[in-house]
Formats: C-alpha cells, structure tokens, sequence
C-alpha cells in the first residue's frame, strides 16, 4: 500500500496526470477523452517525430526545434520541458485558457517536471500522481511493452524512482490497477 496523501490545495478545472514512465497516463488519458467529451485533453507539441498511427494537431503538435524556440519566445506554452533527456514537449496556452473561461475541465497528460511549472503558474491547478500497481509491475509493463532498449529502460526506471519519490507534491493519487477504474476515478477529481 501506498501512504494516504494531504491534498495541498489544489482544486481548480485546470488538471495534471503525471506519474512515472510506462504507469499508463497515456492509456488513462485516451480512456477519459473517449468516456468523458465534457473533459478537454489538451494537445501537446513536441519536437518528436511521429509514431506509427499518430495524427497532428490529434495526438500532438508536431513542431521541429525552430518552431519550439517560437513558441517559448512568443509565450505560448504554459509549461515545457525535455524528457528523457531527448525531445522537448510543452503545453500550448490558449486552448486551455478558452476551455477554461468557458467552465469546462482540462486535463494535462505531462511529465513531473511539467507538473510542477503549472503549480507555480496556478497554484489551484489539481495535481493527481498516477501510480503502478507495485514496483514490479511498473518494470513488467516497461519491459512488456517492449518499445525501449535495455539501456533506455535502466535510464528510464532510474528517473522512475525519483519520480515516484515526488508524489507528496501532488494533491491526490490514484493507482491504475484497471485503466477504466483509474480513468473514472481521475475524472471525478477533475469535477
Ligand atoms: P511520449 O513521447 O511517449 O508520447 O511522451 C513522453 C513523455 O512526455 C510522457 O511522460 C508524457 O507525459 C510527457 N509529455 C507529453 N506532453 C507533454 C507536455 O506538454 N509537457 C511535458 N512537460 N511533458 C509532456
């Protein structure tokens, strides 16, 4: 078990699922924009090339590092930040900042680092750290899903274990045992 967490505040429409890597926020993610339309999941860019099945402007922005340099000095990314120590990502602004003024929830899908620049930009934002099962678990759906090699998968166990040291920072905790039930449960934090 998990110990209990002190919410810190955070109570806003404005929403972030963070939490280590291979945990499922994305699947979590897909799972609440299909089941709950009234939630905006917002699209991040990303230096990144596509993946197979990827769709811009859908799963992502898809910018090259010219254009990211841009949008950080026009101010349009809320929070940005490289992960992995490869491609950069960031939140673009206005989309969030409409849904927001029209009372509608939004939902960051955002690495810890993310997470914490949008604390310091709207210390109401509600911040849910999305947790494994167990430690094992977290290494059996890393290796599971078989899309890093072995030195990637150390590097990104390694920032894991930081990450998960970082929970207490979060208002609420949510552990995907079933993505269904752990998408419910994040989308009612979100209400
Ligand atoms: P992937 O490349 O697998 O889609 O995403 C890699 C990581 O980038 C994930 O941990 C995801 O949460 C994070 N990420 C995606 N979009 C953003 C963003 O806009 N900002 C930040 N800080 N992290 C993001």
């Amino acid at each position: 078990r998990w110990p209990e967490l002190e919410p810190r505040g955070g109570r806003s429409r404005l929403v972030v699922l963070a939490g280590p890597t291979a945990v499922g926020k994305g699947t979590v993610a897909a799972h609440i924009k299909a089941h709950h339309p009234e939630i905006l999941l917002s699209v991040s860019a990303t230096t990144r090339a596509p993946r197979p099945g990827e769709v811009d402007g859908e799963h992502y922005f898809f910018v090259d590092d010219a254009e990211f340099d841009r949008m950080i000095a026009d101010d349009e990314l809320l929070e940005y930040a490289t992960v992995h120590n490869a491609y950069r990502y960031g939140t673009p602004r206005t989309p969030i900042e409409k849904a927001l003024a029209q009372g509608r929830t939004v939902l960051l899908e955002i690495d810890l680092q993310g997470a914490r620049q949008v604390r310091e930009a709207d210390p109401s934002a509600t911040l849910v750290f999305l947790l494994p099962p167990s430690w094992d678990e977290l290494v059996q759906r890393l290796v599971g899903r078989g899309t890093e090699d072995t030195a990637e998968r150390a590097r990104r166990l390694r920032t894991a274990k930081t990450e998960l040291a970082s929970q207490a920072e979060f208002d609420f905790r949510v552990v995907n045992d079933d993505i269904a039930r752990a998408a419910d449960e994040v989308a009612r934090l979100a209400h």
